[in-house]
């Protein structure tokens, strides 16, 4: 039986070879040919005049030959002029065989295709495709909607793709009650919403009418519709999540003051009022047995470690576990120092495990964690793989969950889940996203904010310095060390290439061991052994490495507060939000501390305009408003890569201007029509669900 949830072989002429093809466009199903929308149109529905061609416009022209010729510029090229009522045009071609040359013959009329451009005779198109025509009856019918470009991959045309889509569309005619509507009429009409059916045939095959403007910006109604069901999904799934999780038990952990304050006695510092109101929160959640699901955002250098710590103490005290859990094995080593160092005065036992710890050692921290010895364990995502059991863990932290996706979080979850006990969690960001989204991408979590730094922070002085002027920032660096301060300087590189990274950064290193032979010089990046860098980052946070030279992999958390100066290179072409964590490894402790973005001029506009930002603030909250403002938002909420919530149409940027409707349109579904819910999350999720569920 042919039908759309069939798998995707089941379409004529699909094999294996092109079945593997279309995974990787996260095609199995044939309906999920339906969902695989667009990324533009080429409009080949109408013949334009010459005239009214404009640079960048794709378009269809149709005119008469008025002359062809071989010229030589800068490279050989065939040039045809060609003329319709309204303007001439050239068409330009760099490879060309004879036979074409003789094609063009004054007079002969051509229908063609192609991108507008300037060059030098005024508007040309380069390698259009075209065709010849007898006479001016003979021209065929002009295409009746707007060609589709979909998103593609290696070896799959968009011929192929179009033709399989077709092939789903037919399937849909023919049964249309394979894709149910999912939104009742009643909701849809309430938020002016275009059927299903309507807005997945409008967008695969938009009539001529359609502005293409609305397509490419989301706002044509039939993405709006696509749109719109796709968060809604999310947020029911996420919704859903956090009543199920609230059905759980979860270890009351009711004392813990006399511990907590034992701890605090020894710190060198008291806690801010923001620490302390966040940490009232926290205390209040995991009194109760209702699981906490709980985010604290902090600006960088906020003390939010402080805080986990404490948490993690609340719970020993009550005889749990508590795990910590960091995105970098840098920075989880970093954490295990400072809770090995903070705890083991109060006589609580601190574990570690990574997915480097191997053998014997690996035996053992499994055997200290099962067994209940190991009170509070310190690691990676190592923590939450199936061959580590809790004793009884009580509370789950996971640090700078920017790094981690939704699912990734939701299934870690999951694993620290054991015999009927549900940890609470406590998940902690550095990166400040605006309220509606914060609605969106952690509609399973409260929110805490910490949103004051501890005193005497003075804000650090940012310079924007061209890379022709190296050698200053270098003599820079040598009066900081003379002082007896620690410095970073931080490689980046153009391509998202790791061993090139960290050839990049070796080169560094030695060109400034040469310059510094007095200084003590480190080096860690992303390719060196979990123990090495480890060694490396003690030393340097020892004192006994003057300057640090690392890749990104320092971005995260690393806090050296006796360091005061950071260089970062190639900084017009980091995001505000990466220069911002990166500038954050310094300015930690009460000494003066500067940041220089090294650059390569010429600056782009965008690139000026972000390291101005970066000069005039150090407010996390204001550098992720202009983050958005800036970059176009999307990306705002953490690479597309790590993703932190896959969206296939929607744009959490983009689209943030929907997400009050999406809220509200959640809140009706599940008081109206709670039985759509699972449907609903099933067809925008099911398969991520599956994919990240095996993390
Ligand atoms: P982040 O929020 O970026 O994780 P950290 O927890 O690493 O920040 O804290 C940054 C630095 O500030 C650390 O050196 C920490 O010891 C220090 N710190 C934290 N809280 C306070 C406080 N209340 N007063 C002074 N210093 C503090
Ligand atoms: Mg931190």
């Amino acid at each position: 039986m042919r039908t759309l949830d069939a798998d995707i072989t089941t379409l004529s002429g699909v094999g294996d070879a092109l079945a593997a093809k279309l995974e990787r466009l996260g095609i199995q199903r044939v309906m999920d040919l339906l969902f695989h929308l667009p990324l533009r149109y080429q409009d080949r529905t109408r013949v334009v005049p010459i005239a009214s061609l404009r640079a960048g416009q794709e378009a269809v022209i149709e005119g008469e030959v008025t002359a062809a010729d071989i010229v030589q510029g800068r490279r050989r090229s065939l040039l045809v002029r060609l003329r319709d009522g309204s303007g001439v045009v050239s068409l330009r071609f760099f490879h060309f065989a004879m036979a074409q040359v003789q094609q063009f013959t004054r007079g002969t009329r051509v229908r063609l295709f192609g991108e507008a451009r300037t060059g030098s005779t005024g508007i040309e198109m380069y390698h259009p495709e075209y065709q010849l025509l007898d006479s001016v009856h003979d021209a065929p019918a002009p295409d009746d909607a707007l060609t589709p470009i979909y998103p593609t991959t290696e070896g799959l045309t968009q011929p192929r793709l179009r033709a399989l889509v077709k092939q789903a569309l037919s399937m849909l005619d023919d049964t249309p009650e394979a894709l149910p509507e999912l939104v009742p009429a009643a909701l849809r009409q309430r938020f002016s919403l275009m059927d299903i059916h309507t807005a997945l045939r409008t967008l695969h095959r938009p009539p001529p009418n359609v502005t293409q403007d609305d397509l490419l910006t989301g706002a044509h109604p039939a993405q709006r519709r696509l749109i719109i069901e796709e968060l809604l999904a999310h947020q029911l799934s996420l919704r859903q999540v956090r009543l199920d999780i609230q059905q759980d038990q979860a270890p009351a952990l009711a004392d813990g003051h006399t511990l907590q304050a034992r701890f605090l006695a020894q710190l060198p510092f008291s806690l801010t009022s923001a620490q302390q109101r966040v940490l009232a929160e926290i205390g209040r959640d995991i009194e109760r047995t209702t699981p906490m699901l709980r985010l604290v955002q902090g600006d960088v250098g906020s003390g939010k470690t402080v805080v986990a710590a404490m948490a993690a103490l609340q719970a020993a005290a009550n005889g749990c576990q508590a795990a910590i859990m960091a995105p970098t094995e840098i920075l989880a080593e970093q954490h295990f120092r400072s809770f090995s160092q903070w705890f083991e005065p109060l006589g609580i036992k601190v574990a570690w495990l990574s997915g480097k710890l191997k053998g014997k050692a690996r035996l053992d921290s499994k055997a200290k964690i099962e067994s209940g010895e190991a009170q509070v364990i310190v690691g990676t995502h190592a923590l939450f793989q199936p061959d580590v059991t809790f004793h009884r863990l009580g509370l789950a932290i996971i640090d700078e969950q920017h790094r981690f996706g939704v699912h990734q979080r939701l299934s870690l979850r999951e694993k620290g889940e054991v015999a009927g006990i549900t940890p609470h969690q406590l998940i902690m960001t550095a990166t400040p996203i605006p309220r509606t989204l914060a609605m969106s991408a952690y509609a399973d979590l409260d929110v805490s904010v910490i949103d004051e730094l501890p005193p005497g922070r003075t804000p650090i002085a940012t310079v924007a310095v061209s890379d022709s002027r190296r050698h200053e920032v270098i003599q820079r660096i040598e009066r900081a060390c003379e002082a007896g301060r620690q410095a970073y300087w931080v490689c980046t590189l153009i391509e998202e290439s790791d061993a090139l990274a960290c050839q990049a950064a070796e080169a560094t290193r030695d060109m400034l061991k040469e310059a510094l032979p007095a200084f003590e010089i480190g080096l860690v990046h992303g390719r060196m052994k979990a123990t090495e860098k480890a060694d490396v980052m003690a030393a340097f946070k020892a004192g006994d490495i003057d300057l640090l030279v690392a890749t990104t992999v320092i971005e995260v958390g690393v806090d050296v507060p006796n360091a005061s100066l950071m260089i970062i290179e190639n900084a017009e072409r980091l995001g505000l939000a990466q220069l911002h964590q990166l500038r954050g490894r310094v300015g930690r402790g009460q000494i003066d501390s500067y940041c220089v973005l090294l650059y390569h001029p010429p600056l782009s506009d965008t690139s000026r305009e972000r390291l101005g930002v970066m000069r005039d603030t150090n407010d996390g909250f204001r550098i992720a408003e202009k983050d958005l403002e800036i970059r176009g938002p999307g990306e705002v909420l953490g690479t597309r890569q790590t993703g932190l919530m896959s969206l296939r149409i929607a744009d959490l940027g983009r689209d943030r201007a929907l997400l009050d409707q999406v809220h509200a349109l959640a809140d009706t579904v599940m008081a109206q029509a709670p039985e759509t819910a699972p449907a609903l999350i099933e067809r925008w999720l099911g398969n991520d669900r599956n994919r990240y569920g095996q993390v």
